[in-house]
């Protein structure tokens, strides 16, 4: 087997209650990717929390405006984030390599020709291409909505076959995923539009992303041949149970055409 997955895990998932990166959780996946590598899908891991695991990290003792304090942040972030990608891929007997990129590079075409066969070359290579976007240097119009958009940009990029994006709910719900009443909503078609009065505005509390964009890049992505989950990232074994076919493990997925 040869199959290609993006797996896009998001600041929420990485980040505790009081907003510490967690470590065990980040040790856990990477746990579970080793044992999709082993099993032999091929893995390419689009990571937030750059800025969450900088800002839990370091105090500063005067004024900074918004931009200065995400530089700031992610560079520290960023390094500690990918120390530990590092170490627990290295732990499992597989290396990784850090992809860090901003959106005009997927519009240049020299660049985006540039880091797809880098991608390329690592995944020849049996290396885990661990992507972010650069927040040092992406900022305003410069920066993706968020990195469920760069998510998806890669994913077409690469061709992959799946794009699995973990958040820190269970998948889409037909209305406030903390209300009892609403029910998940297991199989999406694309082509659905009733499904959009569902999806609330709610943004994420670590990272930039929300339901919203979540779905309208799942079902762009969707209809055009790739197939798409959403889960829970924070939920144990998530992503070995999604994989192999696990009935009980909820989520959400969006049919593709094929
Ligand atoms: N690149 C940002 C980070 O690593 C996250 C962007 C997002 O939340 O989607 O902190």
């Amino acid at each position: 087997m040869d199959r290609l997955l993006a797996i896009k895990i998001g600041s929420n998932v990485l980040t505790r209650s009081d907003g510490r990166l967690d470590i065990t959780r980040l040790s856990a996946l990477v746990d579970q990717i080793s044992d999709l590598r082993r099993e032999g899908y091929k893995v390419i891991v689009i990571t937030s929390g750059a800025v969450a695991s900088g800002r839990s990290e370091i105090k500063v003792d005067h004024e900074l405006d918004d931009v200065s304090q995400r530089q700031l942040f992610s560079s520290v972030g960023q390094a500690r984030l990918m120390h530990n990608y590092y170490q627990f891929f290295r732990e499992q007997g597989f290396n990784c390599g850090q992809i860090l990129t901003t959106k005009d590079n997927f519009t240049d075409e020299t660049s985006y020709l540039n880091q797809k066969n880098c991608m390329k070359v690592m995944l020849d290579a049996g290396i885990i291409p661990i992507v972010n976007e650069n927040d040092t240097v992406a900022i305003h119009e410069l920066m993706f909505t968020d990195n469920d958009e760069l998510a998806s940009l890669i994913a077409v990029m690469m061709g992959v076959d799946t794009l699995i994006i973990l958040s820190n709910v269970d998948g889409v719900f037909t209305g406030d995923p903390a209300d009892p009443a609403s029910r998940l909503i297991r199989e999406i078609d694309p082509a659905d539009d009733s499904i959009l009065e569902y999806i609330g505005e709610k943004k994420s509390t670590n990272g930039r992303g929300g339901m919203k964009t979540k779905f309208s890049v799942a079902r762009k992505i969707a209809s055009q041949g790739i197939e798409v989950v959403i889960a829970n990232g924070k939920r144990d074994d998530i992503l070995t149970d999604i994989l192999h076919g696990n009935g009980d493990v909820p989520y959400s997925r969006f049919k593709t055409k094929r």
